[in-house]
């Protein structure tokens, strides 16, 4: 049996960077050039890399055989969100990229981005917030229309906020707040699914190192529209046999994750994961003792569900770390990461199709 190293130290690293990175749900540039550079500068033999239309990232390596290809999948996309009106008192009302909780992002930093890149600091607070001024406001339901952005310029009017440059549709980028622990948490915004992509990163370290292969030739996609459900529909080859997507584990009262292990995740709210799939990743973590849950996610779907919804043909199967408080303050630990990269270069090296 081939030992195999994973470098925690490393992928925490790569995740870090990636993570002080911007990239809600349809604006993705800086974050992509970083994987792509990362990837690139690993100097895989055979392995290519290039950008789908949309954006998405797609490396090619070359495997050992040819006869069930695979692909191998996580997403960069994460949510944030956009202006949607100026109001009159210069704040900004917006809109959610992806799904989560207005409680989720109250008082949270952010950063707006206008058309031409101009920079603007600001924070999602509900409108009258000071307890000194509003009793109410503790008991008032958060929605869009209560929360805006009050951005850090000298701005009373929407005329004034439109001098600054900015208008309906710039992106808003959340603080990401990233720590890492010296107890091995890494405590930040967007572990979904930027863990995942450091995952992915962390299997071709450790297949380079050792200077191996994959047993089939492996499409990687780093998706950028995951958040809204069509990330995975594009950007594999037809032919495919197997998809492998890494996305967090999801956690709560009543599931089996955790933040210490890979999940196999069996089934989401779009239906069961392909049962030989499955079972491939079940005998993997046991032949080379991978730590890991085998879980049901109740409100999710992947971008392995939406490449079926496209029509793939391909078995598709889901793994990742636990990440709890998911769509939040999230946190995961480094050994979730170590399990989830280990088991995913053992599935690369895996010659059984
Ligand atoms: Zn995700």
């Amino acid at each position: 049996m081939q030992p195999l190293n994973i470098d925690v130290a490393q992928m925490t690293t790569f995740l870090v960077d990636l993570l002080n990175m911007p990239s809600p749900t349809g604006y993705y540039v800086e974050a992509i050039e970083y994987v792509q550079r990362s990837f690139a500068a690993l100097e895989l033999p055979d392995f290519t890399l290039s950008l789908t239309p949309k954006g998405a990232l797609v490396g090619l390596w070359r495997g050992i055989a040819q006869n069930a290809p695979r692909g191998v999948t996580a997403h960069v996309d994460t949510l944030g969100l956009m202006v949607k009106e100026i109001k009159s008192s210069g704040r900004l009302k917006t809109t959610q990229l992806g799904g989560f909780m207005w409680n989720a992002v109250e008082f949270e930093g952010v950063t707006v981005r206008t058309y031409t890149n101009q920079r603007y600091r600001g924070t999602v607070l509900p409108q009258n917030p000071s307890t000194h001024v509003n009793r109410e406001i503790a008991d008032a339901k958060r929605s869009a229309d209560l929360m805006e952005v009050r951005l850090d310029a000298r701005t009373s009017s929407a005329d004034e906020t439109r001098a600054l440059g900015i208008e309906v549709g710039d992106f808003v980028f959340l603080d990401p707040r990233v720590e890492v622990t010296d107890t091995g948490f890494i405590r930040s915004r967007h572990l979904d699914n930027k863990s995942g992509v450091a995952v992915i990163y962390g299997a071709l370290l450790a297949l380079k190192e050792v200077g191996l292969r994959p047993a089939q030739d492996t499409t990687f996609l780093i998706a950028n529209y995951e958040e809204v459900g069509h990330g995975g529909s594009s950007g594999f080859p037809p032919d495919l046999a197997e998809l492998l997507t890494i996305d967090m584990a999801a956690m709560g009262e009543g599931q089996s994750s955790d933040e210490f292990s890979v999940t196999i995740c069996v089934k989401d709210t779009t239906g069961p994961y392909h049962f030989l799939m499955n079972n491939k990743l079940r005998r993997l973590t046991e032949t080379f003792n991978i730590q890991a849950k085998i879980d049901i996610y109740p409100y999710y779907g992947s971008d392995g569900s939406a490449y079926w919804q496209a029509g793939g043909p391909a078995r598709v199967g889901l793994i990742g770390p636990g990440v709890d408080a998911s769509h939040a303050y999230e946190r995961t630990h480094q050994d979730g990461l170590l399990h989830s990269a280990h088991l995913t270069a053992r599935y690369l090296l895996d010659p059984a199709s």
